[in-house]
């Protein structure tokens, strides 16, 4: 499969710098920020800084070291933000939107962690 990576996408403009973000935590290979709109009391964005569409591609050509760091940014995201469950927080939701039917809008790699409030059963 061969992806093709848009580098105007607003995400690839953050990682540039050329749009401000409210950042949570950023490592080696991982930055996560604030959601502009924010669908729960901790709705936070979590993105590779490599050039990846979406998961397929992240975990099709990103190398171990950088799905390593991300995956535990994302548990360090949710024990900073105090959403995980058995040390202190009540449990979030993580998602990745992807494609048409997922309603990506932005076409960089990245997890919706939401959590701070009850988040009821998701269907669809
Ligand atoms: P998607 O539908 O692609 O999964 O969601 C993209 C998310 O990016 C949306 O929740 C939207 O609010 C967020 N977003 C779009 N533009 C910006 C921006 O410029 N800054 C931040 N922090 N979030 C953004």
């Amino acid at each position: 499969m061969a992806y093709t990576y848009d580098d105007q996408n607003i995400f690839a403009k953050i990682l540039r710098g050329e749009i401000p973000n409210k950042t949570v935590l950023e490592t080696g290979h991982t930055l996560a920020f604030e959601d502009i709109q924010p669908q729960a009391p901790v709705h936070v964005l979590v993105i590779p800084k490599g050039a990846y569409v979406d998961h397929a591609h992240f975990a099709a050509e990103a190398s171990e070291a950088e799905i390593v760091d991300f995956t535990r940014a994302v548990a360090e995201i949710c024990r900073m933000t105090g959403v995980t469950p058995g040390d202190g927080g009540a449990g979030f939701r993580a998602i990745s939107n992807s494609g048409e039917a997922g309603v990506q809008e932005v076409p960089h790699y990245h997890l919706h962690i939401l959590g701070g409030r009850p988040l009821g059963r998701m269907l669809a």
